[in-house]
């Protein structure tokens, strides 16, 4: 896919000052509560506003969205309030009825984008659309599969598109609920620079107090737009309850973030931020270069080895190798986590030369 300046041109035409804000409850339930949050959210900084209708849950006899009846309060809540309106679609039914019922925004959820089927048949039901539609990452670190997704849209001739990070999940416990993995948004924002990136902080959060930290590691990261999950009554709500905000606490966290400029052309900064990029430059070449002559001697210990029959894995020598690294570079201000990703990445690369070492000399 080529890298298409068009795919902005919907959200450059909005003219806004401020990220691009989508807002509103994971689900709609009831047609009081829609208004309610809708009238809450208008005047503000919020564009769109969003509520589930159809309801992917993880377990079976949960709340499953209220379905087609909910497109007509969203209807409502475009005309009485003027946002912009956003749900979810994961099947061409979906798609039919949320443009029979001028959704203006249609977003593709993470368990959806896992599925090419399910992408290719959503795409063919909006060919030619002129709507916006969002495609969230899949559930799976996979940036192939998510770049597939937004293939299949673009090549059905809609030029609308944009891309939505919710995390991604995995099998070990952390802080979130599905882990940003913030690196594969960066790697897919830098291949596709015009492709407008939001984030979805409630569903990496998966808990409400963690909502404005990732909003501004967002925002510092030069993403486009948010989607949070905003309730009247957060507690109580009938889906993902633990990571909804109020209304008027996504207020204060849209006044709170600080909204990056994309440069600065101001001389004194350019000078500054060049002489730091030669610098950054040449510590990158020192790196390359340490980690090119660090293989030899690998390669030389593998050579070694095999002369003498001796097993590559010396888990030894190896947990002494980390613990002197993690304590040395707790002393540059390097954390444990980074120094374990930096040496487990550069000792599996070791372990690949020495493997073909032995393989060759068998
Ligand atoms: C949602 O936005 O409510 C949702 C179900 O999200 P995801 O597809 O990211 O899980
Ligand atoms: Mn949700």
């Amino acid at each position: 896919m080529e890298n298409k300046k068009e795919m902005r041109n919907w959200l450059d035409e909005m003219n806004l000052s401020h990220p691009f804000v989508i807002a509103g409850p994971c689900s709609a339930e009831t047609e009081d509560q829609v208004m309610k949050i809708a009238n809450q959210l208008k005047d503000t900084d919020v564009t769109a506003y969003r509520a589930g209708i159809w309801k992917p849950r993880t377990r079976p006899g949960m709340f499953e969205g209220v379905g087609e009846i909910g497109l007509n309060w969203l209807g409502r809540v475009k005309k009485e309030t003027g946002l912009l309106t956003t749900t979810e679609v994961a099947n061409s039914v979906h798609v039919d009825l949320a443009l029979k019922h001028d959704i203006d925004i249609l977003w593709i959820g993470a368990r959806s984008t896992v599925n090419p089927f399910i992408v290719q048949e959503i795409a063919n039901a909006l060919k030619g659309t002129d709507k916006i539609v969002l495609i969230k990452n899949p559930v799976n670190p996979d940036l192939s599969l998510w770049l597939g997704g937004i293939e299949r849209i673009y090549t059905s001739d809609i030029k609308k598109v944009g891309v939505i990070h919710r995390g991604f999940s995995t099998y070990d416990k952390s802080n979130y609920r599905n882990n940003p993995e913030w690196q594969i948004a960066v790697e897919l924002q830098s291949n596709f620079p015009d492709l407008p990136l939001i984030c979805d902080p409630s569903h990496i959060a998966g808990k409400r107090d963690l909502i404005f930290d990732l909003s501004q590691t967002a925002l510092d990261l030069n993403y486009d737009g948010l989607m949070i999950e905003s309730h009247c009554d957060p507690d109580n709500a009938w889906s993902d309850a633990a990571q909804q905000v109020t209304p008027d606490r996504l207020i204060e966290i849209m006044k709170d973030l600080v909204v990056r400029d994309k440069t600065s052309l101001k001389d004194d900064f350019q000078n500054e931020l060049n002489k730091l990029r030669s610098q950054i430059d040449i510590a990158d070449q020192n790196l390359l270069n340490t980690l090119g002559s660090r293989m030899e001697v690998a390669k030389k210990i593998g050579i070694l080895k095999s002369d003498n029959n001796v097993a590559i894995l010396q888990n030894k020598r190896w947990n002494e190798i980390l613990g002197k690294m993690i304590l040395d570079g707790e002393t540059h201000g390097l954390s444990e986590e980074f120094i374990l990703r930096i040496f487990k990445a550069v000792h599996q690369e070791s372990i690949n030369n020495q493997e073909r070492i032995l393989k060759k000399n068998k």
